[in-house]
């Protein structure tokens, strides 16, 4: 045998291990290789996923805060909106007046008017007359804003007329001794309605009525025009103010002496309870009699300027 081909062999017979060792190396080279890019996709993956979550809640929070944005808007636009419609109920409330006074319809005008508080109990005469549907006058005196603030606010939330019935309402020794003290009562109110609730009262019914002030009332209603006030007395009452009567009483003094008149301006006190209990029937009853019920405001037909 030739020396030179055994060495060959030799030499073919090292290589293949070495071969075949290196092939292994290679392929467990590549399959760590894979495992390690299976792995990395996979992280890959989670991570994209993971990014599209966030990029979902991102939309979210977007459209989330567009919303809010517009709440935002409607919030802050309703004051306004509120005094378009309050505006827009007295013009048509303006054109029922005339149609009343010029005999045009069978049917009769009723504004409900509570004096001197606002007290506890007149959150119960705020739910009888929200049962009704019914929209009342209230003239307001200065109260503790701590102890009635929410019945204050609850009134004119609700779209009834607050009107001014001066602040002290201290009729003996106190508004009525001049002009000029009433008038500073009267814009002592009106400041304290305007801080506190932005409402400016322009409809105003003097304490004990305008008969009250004797020789000063000229005088006053001189500077009530100035401050653009109107004011009102009543040709109604349930007379709660002056006795101590059932409810079924302050009822027949409404309803018994209406008269047919045409504007009918009935005086209460949301402080008594018989006249609470009363107000479904005066209600009720006024209906039967071809009536509704109005709001004062300060182009009404009902009030004096
Ligand atoms: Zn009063």
């Amino acid at each position: 045998m030739d020396s030179g081909r055994q060495g060959d062999r030799r030499a073919h017979r090292l290589l293949i291990p070495v071969l075949l060792m290196l092939l292994i190396g290679m392929t467990a080279l590549l399959i760590s290789e894979i495992r390690q890019n299976e792995s990395m996709r996979a992280e890959l993956r989670s991570i994209l996923a993971e990014s599209d979550s966030i990029r979902e809640q991102k939309v979210c929070i977007d459209t989330e805060i567009e919303k809010l944005r517009k709440s935002i808007e409607t919030v802050k636009n309703l004051p306004q909106e509120a005094e378009t419609a309050r505006q827009k109920f007295f013009e048509d409330a303006s054109r029922l007046e005339k149609m009343v006074r010029d005999g045009n319809t069978d049917i009769k005008i009723a504004y409900l008017t509570f004096d001197d508080g606002p007290y506890e109990i007149t959150d119960r005469y705020l739910d009888v007359l929200e049962m009704y549907g019914v929209l009342a006058t209230f003239f307001q005196r200065g109260r503790d804003w701590n102890e009635y603030g929410a019945i204050y606010r609850r009134l004119a939330l609700s779209g009834h007329t607050i009107g001014n019935h001066t602040y002290s309402h201290q009729i003996r020794g106190g508004i009525y001794r001049s002009v000029q003290t009433f008038m500073d009562d009267v814009l002592k109110n009106r400041k304290y309605i305007e801080e506190n609730l932005g409402i400016t009262t322009q409809v105003l019914r003097f304490p004990g009525g305008s008969g009250t002030a004797g020789s000063l009332k000229q005088g006053i209603i001189e500077e009530l025009r100035k401050e653009g006030y109107a004011y009102v007395n009543w040709n109604s009452a349930t007379m709660d103010g002056m006795y101590d009567l059932s409810a079924d009483e302050y009822r027949d003094n409404v309803l018994n002496r209406t008269n047919g008149r045409e504007f009918l301006v009935v005086l209460m006190h949301d402080y008594s309870k018989e006249t609470l209990k009363a107000l479904p029937e005066i209600i009720e009853g006024l209906e039967e009699q071809g009536y509704v019920f109005l709001p004062l405001f300060y182009e009404s037909l009902a009030v004096n300027r």
